[in-house]
């Protein structure tokens, strides 16, 4: 079960919201407010990407960052991924 994370752009409230399946969370967009009710929120990278980062990733998480790339390739050029990808590595190597 996917757990996004999203921040109020009027009101600057910090939330998580548990998604049923990837496709609910893409279909449905980002919740509302909680807070003041503003719609439509803003998705904010979680944790569970900067824990990522760290090298602490689940297969589930390792799942959904591949999601995030496949998503990232319709919008940037091929080298700009390989290059994220690239200093992740690094940056896990290093860390370990
Ligand atoms: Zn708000």
């Amino acid at each position: 079960m996917p757990i996004y994370d999203y921040e109020c752009p009027a009101c600057g409230e910090r939330f998580s919201h548990f998604w049923r399946s990837w496709q609910d969370a893409a279909k449905a967009g980002p919740p509302p407010c909680p807070a003041c009710g503003h719609a439509p929120s803003r998705r904010v990278v979680s944790q569970v990407t900067v824990l990522g980062q760290l090298g602490g990733l689940t297969p589930a998480e390792q799942e959904a960052e591949k999601r995030r790339y496949e998503r990232m390739a319709s919008i940037l050029p091929k080298e700009t991924i390989d290059k994220l990808r690239a200093g992740k590595k690094k940056a896990q190597e290093g860390g370990s």
